[in-house]
Order: structure tokens, then C-alpha cells, then sequence
């Protein structure tokens, strides 16, 4: 047998990569399909985005542009991202040389890590994180060190954090507010992330896809407001959550110019450019009045209180969010122990699919009575799931 052959015949899949399997996220959708359930695990809307938006791309499909974008995206986007870090951070923000469009939130993440990170630096993640950054930071062959935050209040943990950091550490990521905790960030956490990054030379990733779902008269402090923050940070954000378009894939990555070279190095090389008619569209969002915002913050305020008082009610222990669009629940106020054998059984069961959370932390024993359901959905859909719930509670 020839060599080649020999390699074909054996897994393929890189060997750094093998431990993270299918994403729990397509796990759950599929299983949720496979059972007809109320989908409440992967985090998308059971809804579209304004009805403007997407008859400007249908316009934009029809007139042009339908060629490749300028790699860092089409002008219009890029000055529309500027006027929004204007008008809700106070922030001016060069379009040309601070401002990266991705395919994607997580082509942004992506693509920074692989523009900073040489083999063998360290980065480190906060548990619970957001499923892509440990095999993305693999894919950049950097060593991952993880630090826990714990429930039920998600504290950051500064002097394990402090001791995290060593002389090969060169980027932390953090996602504010958090998936899957509900965690917002306060500002002195920040600060405090950013004079440890600044002490030690490293960068500060900061993932905010969801900083226009903060609750509870708190307010979103994004990372490029903090002092410092400009020569370290890099703030990532998405236009999938705050337009409900999770499959038109337009996120973005705004920092100096010195880290924006970075990103754009990498960009170029993985997508080169996203969707020219999708970004000139999706340009008009960004310039929605304030009263979009509004909306949307009243909207899913609604849902989440709903939710947590629905699942409370069937006797669960319900940790109410901060921010984002998640709820996390203790299973053993329902007599389990094991998240995912719950997850799984759930769907058949129960006719509802959600997450299991233990797959956020590197030891799966933590997070194991934690499950995530989602609130990015119809009201008749959240009723319907809970319908399902007490059903199958009774
Ligand atoms: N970061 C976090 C924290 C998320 O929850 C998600 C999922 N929507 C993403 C990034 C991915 O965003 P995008 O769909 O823009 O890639
Ligand atoms: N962010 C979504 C969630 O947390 C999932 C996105 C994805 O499937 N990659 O559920």
C-alpha cells in the first residue's frame, strides 16, 4: 500500500482539532429537528430582522454590488459602524484604517487571533466561554489558560486571573455581556482586565455581539471607552444579533490601526472580503433611529422576564440574565444531575431542545447542572416550549 493511501485511510482531521467534535450548538438544532421540538438551544430568532433591511439587500442583489468587496468591506458599512461607535460610545473611529468587516463575529475572533498569536503564546480564556475561542486559539497553535468564573453570580476572579498571566501571555479574550452566563461586565472589571493587559504587554479581544441586550437600566461599557484600551484592545461585535440576521454573517472588528493590521492580514487570506450587497444593506441598520434600539431592549426585557418566571414556576432554579439572549437554569431544582444526558433526553421527552453547559468549561465536571435556553424566539414559541415543559413536568 503507498504511503498516500495509508495517510487517507486514517482519521484526517488534524489532531489538535479532534477534541471538539460537531459544535453542542448543530448537536442540539439536529436533535431538536430530528424530534419536531421547540428549538431553545442554538442561539438564532425564530424571526427576521426588519423588513427595510432586507428589501435593501434585494435592491442591492438587483443593482450592484455583486463583486467582491474592498477586503476590510464596502465603504458605506464601514462609515455606518463609525457613526454608530459615535453616537453610543462617544468614539471616533477612523473607517479606513479601525474599522475590519468579517463574515461574521466569529471570523472577527478568527482573524484576530490568528494576526496576534505566535506557535506557543498564551491566551486565556474566561469560563464559561463562547464555543469558538478554544479551537480557534488551538488553530493558532497558542497555549490555552483558562480561568473559571462560577455561579450563581459569575464574579471575575482577579487573583487567579492576576496569576494566570506569565511572560508568554499574549491576549485574553472576554466576552461582554457573556454567552451563556448573562454576565455584564462592570466597568472596575474591565479596568482591571485592561491594567493587566497593559502591564503585561498583551492584548484584550473583546467579543460584544451583544451589547445592545443589556437589562435593567445597566448600560453596555464598551472596551475602547476604557483609558488604555487603545493600544491593547480589540472590540468585536456582530450585526446578527441586533438585526436579528444571524445567517447573513456581518460582523466586525474595530481597533488602532497597528491591530487592525493584524486582523486585516488574516482576513484577507481567510474570506478576503464578505457579501458586498449584504454590507451595503446592512449599512442602513446601523443608522436606525434610537427608537430601534428601544424596541429591541423592550422586546427581549419581555421575553427574558417571561421565561425566567415560567421556568420558576415549574420549579426551576433560574439564574436570570445581565445581558445576552440566554437563560441558564440549575437542573437539579428538577432532580438531575448531568446536563447533557438532560439536553439529550429533553427533545424526545419533552418536545423542547436546549444547551448543556458543562461543553463551556475544559472540565466538563463544572457546569454540569447547568443548562442554557434561549430567548431569541416568538412569544407563542416561548409559550409553546413552556406549554411542552409542564406538560412533561405532570
Ligand atoms: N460571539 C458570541 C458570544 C456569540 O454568542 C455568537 C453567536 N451568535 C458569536 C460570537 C457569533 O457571531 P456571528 O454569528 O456574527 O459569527
Ligand atoms: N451563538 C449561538 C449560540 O450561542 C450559536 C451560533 C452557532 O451556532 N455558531 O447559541
Amino acid at each position: 500500500m503507498t504511503k498516500a493511501r495509508n495517510q487517507r485511510d486514517r482519521e484526517v482531521v488534524v489532531k489538535a482539532l479532534r477534541p471538539f467534535g460537531t459544535s453542542i450548538f448543530t448537536e442540539m438544532t439536529v436533535l431538536a429537528n430530528r424530534h419536531g421540538a421547540v428549538n431553545l438551544s442554538q442561539g438564532f430568532p425564530d424571526f427576521d430582522g426588519p423588513v427595510e433591511i432586507r428589501r435593501g439587500a434585494a435592491a442591492a442583489i438587483v443593482e450592484g454590488p455583486n463583486q467582491y468587496a474592498p477586503s476590510h468591506g464596502v465603504p458605506e458599512i464601514r462609515q455606518a459602524i463609525a457613526r454608530k461607535m459615535k453616537r453610543f460610545y462617544g468614539l471616533e473611529v477612523d473607517p479606513d484604517q479601525e474599522i475590519t468587516v468579517t463574515s461574521g463575529a466569529t471570523e472577527a475572533m478568527c482573524a484576530t487571533l490568528l494576526g496576534i498569536l505566535e506557535t506557543g503564546d498564551e491566551i486565556i480564556l474566561l469560563e464559561p466561554w463562547y464555543d469558538a475561542y478554544p479551537p480557534v486559539a488551538t488553530m493558532a497553535r497558542a497555549r490555552i489558560r483558562y480561568v473559571s468564573m462560577k455561579p450563581p453570580d459569575f464574579v471575575l476572579p482577579r487573583e487567579e486571573l492576576s496569576r494566570a498571566f506569565g511572560p508568554r501571555t499574549k491576549a485574553v479574550v472576554v466576552n461582554n455581556p457573556q454567552n451563556p452566563c448573562g454576565k455584564v461586565y462592570t466597568r472596575e472589571e474591565l479596568e482591571f482586565l485592561i491594567s493587566l493587559c497593559l502591564e503585561h504587554n498583551a492584548f484584550l479581544i473583546a467579543d460584544e455581539v451583544y451589547e445592545h441586550m443589556v437589562y435593567d437600566g445597566r448600560s453596555h461599557v464598551s472596551i475602547l471607552t476604557l483609558p488604555g484600551s487603545r493600544d491593547c484592545a480589540v472590540s468585536i461585535s456582530s450585526t446578527a444579533k441586533t438585526f436579528s440576521m444571524t445567517g447573513w454573517k456581518i460582523g466586525y472588528a474595530v481597533a488602532s490601526p497597528k491591530l487592525s493590521r493584524a486582523v486585516r492580514m488574516t482576513h484577507q487570506f481567510i474570506t478576503f472580503c464578505g457579501q458586498s450587497p449584504l454590507q451595503k444593506a446592512m449599512a442602513l441598520a446601523m443608522d436606525f433611529p434610537d427608537r430601534y434600539y428601544e424596541e429591541l431592549l423592550a422586546d427581549y426585557t419581555r421575553r427574558r422576564d417571561f421565561l425566567c418566571e415560567a421556568l420558576e414556576d415549574l420549579g426551576c432554579r433560574v439564574f436570570a440574565p445581565q445581558g445576552a439572549y440566554y437563560v441558564l437554569i440549575d437542573i437539579r431544582s428538577l432532580g438531575w444531575d448531568d446536563d447533557a444526558a438532560f439536553c439529550r433526553m429533553l427533545p424526545e421527552k419533552a418536545g423542547v431542545a436546549a444547551i448543556p453547559c458543562s461543553y463551556f468549561w475544559k472540565d466538563r465536571s463544572q457546569g454540569r447542572e447547568l443548562v442554557r435556553f434561549c430567548f431569541c424566539k416568538k412569544d407563542e414559541t416561548l409559550e409553546e416550549g413552556i406549554r411542552r415543559l409542564r406538560r412533561w413536568r405532570s
